[in-house]
């Protein structure tokens, strides 16, 4: 039963568990706390701070902890917006949770530039910098796409929006684990994480925010986190954060190289048996892309569109797990944004299948895959 769905989400490492049942079970004291028991909680939260720092070489200080990506996305959107009134520069390939939030900003009367990714899916950033114009302005590109994987040139847009005074966030959800997330190589202010992309528990994320960078608060209510979230710490979901964090630095090098093999022998496979009736959005040039994700559409027929639905709905039947663009737009008939934005028509846009491997995918599971949707669309396009 092939689990090609791991952009979504992945099963949480026996290792992380292991790390984080104490403190699901006996060492259950409020980190604020001053007797024994919460300074046991306090030193668990701040120790997986100094991990998590170093895992992409920040300061402790610099790190707040968030309920996930799309906590920390949002955190990161307001917070730099309501500090600093700068005008904010996206793309129109981003997550919901950068997206959602620049157009909440554009509503509340912030200046708001949403700029179309190129054909990859990636931000050009030549046009990132050309909506940025002159002055100053807060800048956010994700570091790698979640629905076809596309890696954006991050460095160069913050190097240059920096050196004119701006501010830079990134969305390293999907690339954490993938490349490296060190924060001055990538010349960001801010940076997002979520750990149940890395096999760590749901629910627990992080915003890296540079020392210095003016930041407003969104959930006030209590000191935690140094006045930026308020809120009771969940102990062991930041424990458990710190140790997926941890081991996909550790092993990042052999994960990388299992998923290129898979990655190399989907593709393969899907040319082989689908070459004349699917595109690739994903780039097949391996350095522009992360490993793990490989996105395919079905453009319409002579018979007419393909049901993007009934392709999905038909895999699972048959025990594969996938996605139609990104597990967030599943489930709903709209075609994914990003793919719009990329110049998809909606037909093609909306017979898309998404497989994201993991690092326990067995090469039997990506024929498996390839084979069933080699059958499946056979039956859906019949
Ligand atoms: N950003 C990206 C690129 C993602 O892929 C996701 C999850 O799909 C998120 C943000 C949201 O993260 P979370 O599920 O932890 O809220």
């Amino acid at each position: 039963m092939p689990y090609l769905d791991h952009a979504a989400t992945t099963p949480l490492d026996p290792r992380v568990l292991e790390e984080m049942m104490p403190y699901l079970t006996k060492h259950f004291g409020n980190a604020s706390s001053v007797h024994t028991r919460g300074r046991r909680a306090r030193h668990a939260v701040e120790s997986a701070r100094e991990r998590v720092a170093a895992c992409i070489g920040a300061s402790s200080g610099e790190i707040v902890f968030t309920s996930g990506g799309t906590e920390a996305d949002n955190l990161a959107l307001f917070g730099v917006a309501h500090a600093t009134g700068l005008p904010v520069v996206t793309s129109s390939a981003e997550h919901e949770a950068v997206l959602r939030a620049a157009e909440r900003l554009r509503e509340d009367g912030h200046r708001v530039a949403i700029v179309a990714p190129e054909p990859s899916g990636a931000p050009s950033a030549a046009r990132i910098l050309e909506a940025v114009g002159e002055g100053e302005a807060f800048v956010s590109v994700m570091h790698a796409n979640n629905e076809v994987g596309t890696v954006s040139p991050v460095r160069s847009i913050a190097t240059r929006c920096r050196d004119a005074g701006g501010l830079v966030h990134t969305d390293a959800v999907q690339s954490a684990g993938a490349l490296d997330l060190n924060v001055d190589e990538l010349a960001v202010d801010l940076l997002s994480i979520s750990a149940h992309k890395i096999y760590g528990p749901k629910g627990a994320g992080a915003l890296y925010v540079r020392s210095g960078t003016p930041f407003d608060p969104h959930l006030v209510g209590g000191a935690q986190e140094r006045r930026r979230r308020g809120g009771t710490e969940n102990v062991a979901a930041v424990v458990g954060l710190a140790r997926a964090l941890e081991l996909a630095v550790e092993e990042r090098d052999a994960r990388n190289a299992h998923l290129s093999m898979l990655r190399d022998r989907l593709i393969g496979g899907l040319k082989r048996m689908l070459d004349n009736a699917l595109r690739f959005n994903t780039p097949l040039e391996p350095s522009e892309s992360i490993p793990h994700i490989v996105s395919v559409s079905f453009p319409p027929t002579d018979r007419g569109p393909v049901d993007g639905e009934m392709l999905l709905l038909n895999m699972d039947m048959a025990g594969v797990a996938v996605s139609a663009g990104s597990a967030c737009t599943s489930g709903a008939i709209e075609p994914s944004h990003v793919l719009l934005a990329m110049g998809l028509d909606r037909p093609t846009a909306a017979a898309t299948i998404r497989f994201s491997m993991g690092k326990d995918t067995r090469i039997e599971e990506i024929d498996e895959a390839a084979a069933t949707l080699f059958r499946t669309y056979a039956r859906v396009s019949a």
